[in-house]
């Protein structure tokens, strides 16, 4: 064939060709034939745009293991750069996409539901639901992922061999009635099936356990409900019949009806003795009010059995109770110590009053027969012998006299020490009684109060899994308040601290004074960021409520170290962290809160 170079010529030969060998004349074959009347060689006539596919390849998902598949199926076509490979990967692609809505949900679900109820070896429902669980954690995000995960699970159960008996005993109600003999183990529970109402076992169990356990554990000092509540347990487990589920929910209701009596009773005896405590409160509160003191503490237990009660309010309310119980007897036996001292005192100096007036007026009887006999007195010898008396007379007196001003010397110093002794005792209980858990200056707990607060709050922190946080705060530049200012003042505003800081934490906080002018705040349930912003707070509503000296505002800042309670913490441990990251606080400039 000549070579032609002239497109007109080459397309005419063309489809002189397309008729000479009978071809249908489609684009492709015209296009052909022009290529091979024109030489040319690449039939396609374009370049394979290796770039731009490769753009396109990396811009694809590789989330699931079928796209990962499709990417690596489409790169080694572009590398062999044939569009028919890279045509195939596209159809396998939309096919895998279409595939992922038809996934078998119902097939899947109907198998789980089987293998749910059913009772495999080995298997107990608790477990199922925890495997369950963690499917459900791990793969929402991804239908496919999660089909798979769900599908590998329910096969696992069914991969357990089933418990013979598992499968719903259709009985009729005679033959249910004559195995009505409860068997031994809970385990061996038959199903029901009367036609009428099934209870599913799991149901049952978790109802049986429910009076076994919870409720009848709840009924300690009722032993007649106790049992009930077991009876009831025992035969949710063991109802075959239609008869036999009747009778138990008859009993379940008479049973309720019981329990609410019960609570009933519990909430008025609830009211009453509340009642009785705050009259009894009330009664010591008019005893002690010539105690400062105590008068405060027993304000402060009226206040809490106010408010609805809860287990730390009662134990706060109980340990000032002590306090004052304590201090109430020591101070009396004190008192009454010195009560009898001055009685006795008093009875003898009686006494001696008496007996000085007897002797005063013998001596002034004695006197007169004396001043009648020297008037008279003819001689001188005469006057000698009444003279001689006189004198003796008066000696007695005047001894008498010295006597008993010496006897009522000492009875005024014995009194003085009494008095003395009596302070002292009470200077003695407020400063150091080992069963004073209060501060006396700012009302908050003191570090044995502390003590007994944190190991209540670190137990309950422990049993519930909730966390618990420890913040430090120490007072900055207080030496400054002080000596400028005077040691009062200093009083008077860790007074004012501790106040906005039991008005601005929770009523569950613990505050406590732990030395001069550093607080412990124990916060439960709380995670610590939260505690972190709760400190910041008290220290921006520190600086809203100033302190007041003399009608001048003082401005008071706190640094404070936040940490919370570990496992394997102590309370040494854990106030130690708080320590060094309120002295962290310090060194970073004062007056913020940092976490340890
Ligand atoms: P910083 O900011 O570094 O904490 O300095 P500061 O002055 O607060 O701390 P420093 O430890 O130097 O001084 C604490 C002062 O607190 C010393 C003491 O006189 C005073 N202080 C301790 N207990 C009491 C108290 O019960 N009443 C009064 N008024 N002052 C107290
Ligand atoms: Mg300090
Ligand atoms: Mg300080």
């Amino acid at each position: 064939m000549p070579s032609l170079s002239n497109p007109s010529e080459i397309a005419r030969e063309a489809l002189r060709l397309l008729a000479v060998r009978r071809m249908s004349p489609s684009p492709e074959n015209y296009r052909a034939l022009y290529h091979e009347i024109a030489g040319i060689a690449d039939v396609s006539g374009e370049p394979f745009p290796e770039r731009e596919l490769n753009a396109l390849l990396a811009s694809l998902p590789r989330e699931t293991p079928v796209q990962q598949k499709l990417a690596k199926r489409f790169g080694l076509a572009l590398k062999g750069g044939s569009w028919e490979k890279i045509q195939q990967g596209i159809g396998e692609l939309v096919r895998e996409i279409g595939k992922e809505y038809e996934l078998p949900w119902s097939e899947l679900l109907a198998d789980f539901l089987r293998q749910w109820e059913g009772k495999q070896a080995g298997l107990t429902v608790a477990r199922k639901r925890e495997s369950l669980e963690r499917v459900l954690a791990g793969g929402s995000t991804n239908r496919e992922l999660f089909f798979g995960r769900l599908q590998g699970l329910v096969r696992s159960w069914a991969s357990n061999a089933p418990v013979a008996d598992e499968m719903p005993l259709v009985a009729a109600e005679t033959a249910a009635a004559q195995t009505a003999a409860p068997p031994a183990d809970a385990s061996d529970t038959p199903a029901i099936t009367d036609g009428v109402s099934e209870l599913s076992t799991e149901l049952r169990d978790l109802f049986a356990y429910t009076l076994e356990v919870v409720v009848a554990t709840q009924l300690d000092d009722e032993p007649d409900l106790a049992a009930n509540a077991r009876d009831l347990a025992h035969k949710v487990r063991t109802a075959t019949s239609r008869a036999a589920i009747d009778g138990l929910l008859a009993g379940v209701k008479r049973f309720t009806f019981r329990l609410e009596i019960l609570a009933e009773d519990r909430a008025e005896l609830r009211a009453g003795l509340l009642k009785l405590l705050q009259l009894l409160i009330e009664n010591v509160g008019e005893l002690v009010v010539e105690d400062h003191w105590l008068k405060g503490q027993i304000d402060i237990v009226r206040d809490i059995v106010a408010q609805p009660l809860s287990i730390r309010s009662i134990g706060d309310a109980e340990s000032r109770l002590k306090e004052v119980i304590f201090k109430q007897s020591q101070l009396k036996q004190s008192l009454n110590e010195a009560k009898e001292a001055l009685k006795q005192m008093l009875a003898g100096f009686v006494d001696h009053l008496a007996e000085f007036a007897d002797t005063t007026s013998d001596y002034h009887d004695k006197i007169e027969v004396c001043a009648a006999r020297i008037s008279k007195a003819e001689d001188i010898s005469e006057l000698q012998g009444v003279l001689a008396e006189v004198v003796r007379e008066t000696r007695i007196i005047q001894l008498n006299a010295q006597r008993s001003r010496d006897e009522l010397r000492a009875a005024r110093l014995r009194v003085e020490e009494a008095e003395q002794r009596i302070s002292e005792l009470q200077a003695e209980l407020d400063k150091a009684s080992t069963l004073v858990r209060h501060d006396q200056l700012t009302g908050t707990l003191n570090r044995r109060g502390l003590e007994e607060a944190f190991g209540k709050e670190a137990a309950r922190s422990q049993r519930r899994q909730s966390s618990l946080c420890v913040a430090l705060l120490d007072i900055d530049n207080f030496k400054k308040l002080n000596d400028s200012l005077g040691h009062d003042a200093g009083d008077a505003a860790l007074i004012h601290l501790a106040t906005v800081i039991r008005e601005t934490m929770r009523p569950h906080d613990t505050i406590a004074r732990f030395g001069g002018e550093e607080f412990i705040i124990l916060l439960p349930d709380t995670s610590i960021d939260d505690a972190q912003t709760a400190v910041v707070r008290l220290q921006r509503e520190l600086t809203r409520r100033f302190f007041l000296h003399n009608n001048n505002r003082q401005l008071i800042t706190f640094s404070a170290g936040v940490t919370d309670f570990r496992s394997d913490d102590t309370q040494a441990s854990v106030t130690k962290r708080a320590d060094e990251a309120m002295y962290a606080a310090k060194q970073a400039g004062k007056n913020r809160v940092l976490i340890g």
